[in-house]
């Protein structure tokens, strides 16, 4: 448990600690981590995020099905009450993220709050068109491999403009040869419609390939990941963030 710093102050008992408590446990609770019962139990009064503990006992799956819980509670408007103060303090000395996160970097699409996630849960990789280069397959092998991450959650979204600028074949000083990387996804979707930038269903589905794409040059460059997901110890899953309604669809 890191929550060494917290034991200091305020103390146990007192309400504002009783709340943070409450807070927290429900935070918790949410990402399945750990169930109603110990919500009020004053030894993890402080455990505001992931232990090694506790993540080390959940299976990939039932990290994928909590990130699906979020998502609802985000979609929903029923986010958990975060106390970012507590969760800051309690990853102070360490940090136990279940699952990294290759996501886009537009500013609609922000993975920790769609997913309803806290401080410490997830570590979070973002590129436009979340494509996978060399150093962010160093970020996903040191996420997994040696903090211990068990998904590696890959997600796209809707309306995306770095996709757009693929499609299109912009061009513009270090931007053309990231849009390059995202070009093999343009030509590898199936569409018989208008293939335009302009065409938001078009659009939609080549980041839909690109997802995919993005998950085999995981498999295929990094032989650490793919030895970590031959053995299950961890899981790969494509996903595609819907910026109306806000649902991420996971393609599992
Ligand atoms: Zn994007």
């Amino acid at each position: 448990m890191n929550t060494n710093e917290d034991r200091s102050s305020p103390q146990p008992g007192h309400c504002g600690s009783r709340r943070a408590l409450l807070k927290s446990a429900a935070g918790i609770a949410a990402w399945g981590v750990i169930g109603a019962p110990l919500i009020g139990v004053p030894e993890l009064a402080y455990a505001a995020a992931m232990s090694k503990e506790k993540r080390d006992k959940l299976t990939p799956d039932q990290i994928v099905e909590a990130m699906k819980q979020g998502n609802e509670r985000f979609r929903t408007g029923k986010m958990s009450r975060h106390d970012y103060l507590a969760q800051k303090r309690a990853t102070v000395a360490g940090q136990y993220p279940a699952a990294v996160i290759l996501s886009c970097i537009d500013s609609r699409a922000p993975a920790e709050i769609i997913l309803d996630a806290g401080i410490g849960e997830t570590f979070n990789a973002r590129i436009a068109g979340n494509i996978a280069n060399d150093d962010l397959l160093g970020s996903l092998e040191f996420a997994c491999a040696l903090a211990g991450a068990k998904v590696i959650l890959v997600m796209g979204h809707t309306a995306c403009g770095a996709i757009k600028g693929a499609i299109d074949g912009a061009q513009l000083g270090n931007l053309s040869g990231l849009l390059n990387k995202i070009k093999p996804a343009v030509d590898a979707t199936h569409y018989d419609g208008e293939r335009s930038s302009k065409n938001d269903e078009f659009v939609d589905e080549v980041a839909k390939t690109n997802v995919r794409l993005t998950i085999g040059e995981i498999r295929r460059r990094s032989d650490v990941l793919a030895a970590l997901e031959k053995d299950g110890k961890i899981k790969i899953v494509g996903s595609m963030y819907r910026l109306a309604g806000g649902r991420v669809d996971f393609f599992t």
